[in-house]
């Protein structure tokens, strides 16, 4: 029998590859998005009039509209993706944070639980609930070691702060209730249709436009790579195999310094659209993130272990793929890049801001941006 699944947020970056390859699977698929400035139905392009690929704007907070789509769709899997998920954003004001990502997540659970407890026999057996988190739950590493999933959260930043809470409350939902629920925390991804908020796009469009590259603080932060869809295909692999209550991690095992991702992007647009001058040239540090975490590293073991599941995408691979894809699909960005976000600053504390003197371009860059 054909599985029916609902995504919350699959109109966002992860979420809509994981439609994408959902319904490839030939899943049925139910997407629930409120569409905020991060959802955009052009990612969906490829599968919106596919047969088994249905959307509704719901905002996941309405525990009526998420009640009543659990009613007419009756689940056997739901992936949680739906979340305010930018960090700087969330610096400059936690209140969709924690409206969508904590009480959100609280009434996705509820009506799933209300869903689940109605179920019966090998439906009942059968029914389960992915709740898609981040490795920033676990705070900050020193220069050496790796997040595994007993890993003690420590959170820096209200974003990571709010899906730390969240994750609580799934946990709580499992060990109180039984719940069918299963936890995944993943390092940055990247790839195709990802908003040009997030660092690898926004240097790519704005090499693109020739603007200034931001890098915060020196560039020295470490994240650890991981390629969208190779994402998506684990989020399905936990979600039919996943052990009820237990947490994966997921990571592509490719760390890499800022400064290292910003020159491998500029290396690559030097082959693929050479200008007068390397695209290094526009590299401008700016002042650091509030908090800023040095480093994340994902131990995947147990995911690999368990279920078998490995990265196909190399970090090289990945980007070259994400950089052409962005300069084949400017119908996709275009429209963000002048309507929605155009590149500039975010999650500079007006305080600290203040305190910046327009003595470098990096603090000019920083301070244009104030007020945006
Ligand atoms: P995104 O910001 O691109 O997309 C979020 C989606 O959620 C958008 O389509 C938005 O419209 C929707 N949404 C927001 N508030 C909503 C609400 N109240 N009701 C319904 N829909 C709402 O985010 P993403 O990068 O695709 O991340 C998806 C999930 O994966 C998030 O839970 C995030 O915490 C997690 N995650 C992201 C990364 C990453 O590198 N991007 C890494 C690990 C985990």
């Amino acid at each position: 029998m054909q599985r029916k699944v609902l995504v919350t947020g699959g109109a966002g970056f992860i979420g809509s590859a994981v439609c994408r390859h959902l319904v490839a699977e030939g899943a049925s698929v139910l997407n629930i998005d409120a569409l905020t400035y991060a959802g955009n139905l052009e990612s969906l392009a490829t599968i919106g009039n596919a047969p088994n690929y249905r959307f509704a704007k719901i905002d996941i907070c309405d525990r009526r509209a998420v009640a009543e789509a659990f009613a007419t769709f009756h689940p056997d899997q739901v992936i949680h993706l739906a979340a305010e998920s930018h960090v700087d954003r969330s610096i400059m004001a936690g209140d969709a944070f924690i409206q969508t990502n904590i009480v959100g997540t609280f009434s996705m659970l509820e009506a799933a639980r209300a869903h689940w407890q109605a179920l019966s026999g090998r439906e009942r057996d059968a029914f389960r609930f992915l709740h898609v988190s981040t490795d920033e739950v676990y705070g900050s590493l020193s220069e050496n070691g790796s997040f595994v999933e007993e890993t003690r959260y420590d959170p820096s930043s209200p974003y990571s702060a709010s899906k730390a809470a969240a994750d609580h409350l799934v946990s709580a939902w499992a060990r109180t209730y039984g719940f069918p629920a299963v936890i995944s925390n993943c390092s940055n991804n990247y790839g195709p249709y990802h908003f040009p908020e997030k660092l690898i796009p926004l240097i790519i469009l704005n090499a693109i436009h020739l603007k200034p590259l931001p890098v915060y603080g020196a560039g020295l932060n470490v994240r650890d790579w991981l390629y969208v869809e190779d994402h998506a295909r684990a989020l399905d692999l936990i979600v039919a195999h996943g052990r009820i209550g237990e947490k994966y991690n997921v990571g592509g095992r490719n760390e890499r310094r800022n400064i290292d991702v910003v020159r491998g992007v500029c290396a690559i647009l030097d082959r693929l659209r050479p200008m007068k001058r390397p695209y290094e040239s526009l590299i401008a540090f700016v002042t650091d993130r509030p908090g800023h975490d040095l480093r994340y590293a994902i131990d995947a073991t147990k995911l690999e272990r368990e279920l078998g599941w490995r990265a196909l995408e190399t970090f090289d691979s990945g980007v070259e793929k994400t950089v052409r894809w962005y300069l084949d699909n400017e119908w996709w960005w275009r429209p963000l890049r002048e309507k929605v976000y155009a590149g500039e600053r975010l999650g500079v504390i007006a305080e600290e801001a203040g305190q910046t003197s327009a003595r470098s371009p990096a603090s000019r860059l920083a301070q244009a941006t104030i007020g945006n």
